[in-house]
């Protein structure tokens, strides 16, 4: 099997040897200017490249071909053309040409836009990325495109992506020029995103109206064991689920994403799967496909994966580490420290303008993993804090702090590790042990993003990086661009000093989940903001629309777009949730607990009808006490319905979101609570859908 693994990898995509096979010498190269420098593609090369891509399309058994983009909903969407085409005589032949290659026309009216575009001017474009390369899936081509308006706003998360790639790589390239790296040419944006998932057994997942309208669940008292063993992370994997990655991983190969780490996780029934990081745009495609194909996977095993933030209370929620670096076209890692970061000018550069930007729009970072899915964990002692910081370690804050001190700094020798086993081998230690708690955490020669949600696209997250470490670019640029030749080292030992004393309050090494922290950050003057609702708002700042126009990353009108489109998916998916869950009460609840106390009331009356020497005294009391638990359910559930309607009559906007989150969504915990205390004492055949104990230890 193992030695097939290189002949299926990528045998579905339509990848760079098997263009440079079937394409006319002039047109791949034509095609590499193109995906290299971001050069017009001429008609002629787009009608070459239409044509092997079809044949070889039609050889590995496609029959359709679709662009796929990724509109604002944060999932990928498709419509299917065939490649057939009649002929006079009745038959058909395939035919693909450059023009359908390069522009589709979907409807546009039916995706979110945020009141861009009133769905009378319903003209969407689809324009093809061949930064990313096409792929086979179900028989259909896949062409990667980007998707904008008819007055050619980007409708999409891919195009601001493309956009803000670009601007950091002019404004890299400029510095490191002046820095007198002249060979570089351009910079790309490396991504490796470490996803998070959840694994439960289908015929519980249908059982549960939360599951299937939510992806959580909204009821759902504790299993008696959770995840403080510490058993399942790395635990050895349950076949079922083996065979599941095992499926997982060939998809996933064949469609040419490098997955390559697999192992369970914290809580019971989750799981990790990680690939090899690749160029930022390549990776969001890939995550979003990874995602889907995730799902597509679990089906077959009679399985679903959760991909939600937080399908269970009290267990660790889903998220994505988002690995982001810069390298240079010659090949340079521009976030690789070397063996003496001290004296490498051109790392501590880079890293400076990391910190800068971080500390400058930290609220735009917080701003790109906001959800009302993500709201459950950040904050919540398991993920990192809503807090944004920067985890540099031990040896790094030791450079930073002898520039800022003008100290000479010493580094220590690195250590070899003894095991205390001759048999094994020795290995140098790592100069800094890991933060887990850390938002954004240096790891070596690249940053860990780890605020992500699992089940949203990592293209906001980048793009937001990107720009802002563009712009903190830009200024060293301006700063640093007439200085003398004499000066220029001095100058660039300055402007690194006077950075990091600027912007070091965002470094901090220690523990991101002590409630000293919360009071320290506030003390530096760092945003807590602690949910989707609290940092919405801050996408209309000033500061942040000039960040975006000055870089073409969003016009203004983009991004007000993006603001409407957020806070229209926080109500609605609270409305759903708000919903399913008066639903399950009432239609699934009540009746089984109202079930359960007929069956102590018959036990009473039963008991004492044979004598009345028989204590009823346990059954009372227990009778009573739910009893008193089932009116206060009905209250708070018609409290909820009565919330809900008001929501209903509200005006789309910040207010209603405002309003869900602070009537709905505390609503919602107070049906909870008393749900679940109700629930603890129902035996779990008399429950009307399966209970965290048999959902999460059976898979
Ligand atoms: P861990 O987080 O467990 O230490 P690794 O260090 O192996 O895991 O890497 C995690 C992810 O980071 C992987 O997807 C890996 O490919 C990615 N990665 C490694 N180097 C880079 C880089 N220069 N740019 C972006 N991602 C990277
Ligand atoms: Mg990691």
């Amino acid at each position: 099997m193992a030695t097939k693994v290189p002949e299926m990898y990528g045998s579905l995509v339509f990848n760079d040897k098997i263009m440079k096979d079937k394409l006319p010498k002039d047109i791949y190269k034509a095609l590499r200017k193109t995906i290299e420098k971001g050069t017009h593609l001429e008609l002629d090369v787009a009608n070459a490249v239409a044509i092997a891509m079809k044949e070889w399309a039609v050889e590995n058994g496609a029959t359709h071909f679709t662009h796929w983009f990724q509109p604002l909903t944060g999932y990928t969407a498709e419509k299917h053309d065939s490649f057939i085409s009649p002929t006079d005589n009745g038959e058909v032949i395939m035919e693909f040409s450059g023009k359908e290659l390069v522009k589709g026309e979907p409807d546009a009216s039916s995706f979110p836009s945020g009141g861009i575009r009133a769905t009378f001017e319903a003209r969407g474009y689809t324009a093809w990325d061949p930064s990313s390369p096409a792929f086979i899936k179900d028989g259909t081509l896949y062409i990667p495109t980007a998707f904008c308006s008819y007055t050619g706003e980007a409708l999409d998360k891919k195009t601001p992506l493309l956009r803000s790639m670009d601007a950091l790589s002019k404004e890299a390239t400029k510095v490191l020029n002046l820095l007198g790296n002249t060979e570089v040419e351009s910079v790309t944006t490396t991504v490796g995103p470490e996803q998070e998932y959840f694994l439960i057994d289908k015929e519980d997942y249908k059982k549960r109206r939360d599951l299937r309208f939510t992806g959580r669940t909204l009821l759902g008292a504790p299993a008696p064991k959770g995840q403080e063993m510490d058993d399942h992370y790395f635990g050895s994997i349950r076949p079922r689920v083996s065979a599941y990655m095992h499926d997982l991983d060939e998809e996933l190969w064949k469609l040419g994403i490098p997955a390559k780490t697999k192992h369970n996780e914290v809580a019971p029934a989750q799981h990790e799967l990680a690939p090899v990081f690749d160029t930022t745009n390549v990776a969001v495609d890939h995550n979003q496909l990874t995602m889907e194909i995730m799902k597509k996977v679990a089906e077959k095993h009679d399985l679903v994966c959760l991909l939600h933030e937080k399908p269970f209370a009290g267990i660790n929620g889903s998220g994505k580490h988002n690995n982001w670096s810069m390298s240079t076209n010659t090949g340079i890692n521009l976030l690789d420290p070397g063996k003496t970061p001290a004296e490498n000018t051109q790392f501590l550069v880079f890293l400076a303008a990391v910190i800068k930007a971080v500390d400058e729009y930290s609220d735009m970072m917080r701003l790109s993993v906001a959800s009302a899915g993500n709201d459950h964990r950040l904050g919540a002692n398991e993920a990192p804090p809503a807090i944004i910081s920067i985890f540099l370690g031990d040896e790094l804050t030791a450079v930073i702090d002898s520039i800022e001190n003008d100290t000479f700094f010493k580094k220590d020798a690195s250590v070899v590790m003894e095991m205390g086993a001759s048999v094994i081998p020795h290995f140098t230690k790592d100069t800094t042990d890991r933060n887990r708690t850390s938002p954004f955490a240096f790891t070596g020669n690249k940053f860990e993003f780890r605020s992500l949600g699992s089940s949203a696209s990592v293209a906001t997250p980048n793009i937001i990086l990107n720009t802002a470490v563009a712009d903190a670019l830009s200024e060293f640029y301006d700063q640093l661009k007439d200085v003398s030749k004499e000066r220029f080292d001095e100058a660039v030992h300055e402007l690194i000093k006077a950075t990091i004393i600027q912007h070091k309050r965002v470094i901090f090494n220690g523990n991101g989940y002590a409630n000293d922290w919360v009071v320290e950050a506030e003390k530096r003057g760092l945003y807590n903001l602690k949910s989707t609702v609290d940092v919405l708002p801050k996408l209309l700042e000033k500061k942040n629309i000039d960040l975006f126009t000055k870089h073409g990353i969003y016009t203004e009108t983009e991004i007000r777009s993006r603001y409407d489109v957020l806070l229209e998916n926080y109500s609605k998916t609270l409305h759903i949730e708000a919903c399913t869950l008066k639903d399950m009460i009432y239609h699934d609840f009540m009746g089984a607990a109202s079930k359960f106390m007929d069956g102590l009331s018959a036990s009473i009356l039963a008991k004492k009808q044979v004598s009345s020497a028989i204590s009823t005294s346990a059954e009372e009391s227990m009778l009573t006490k739910i009893s008193a638990k089932y009116e206060a359910l009905a209250k708070e559930t018609e409290a909820l319905e009565s919330d809900i309607a008001k929501a209903e009559s509200m005006e789309e906007g910040l207010e209603m979101a405002a309003f869900y989150h602070d009537v709905i969504f505390e609503d919602m915990l107070k049906v909870r609570e008393i749900a679940d205390y109700i629930e603890s004492y129902i035996p779990d055949e008399d429950l009307p859908y399966p209970t965290y104990s048999q959902i999460l230890f059976y898979v």
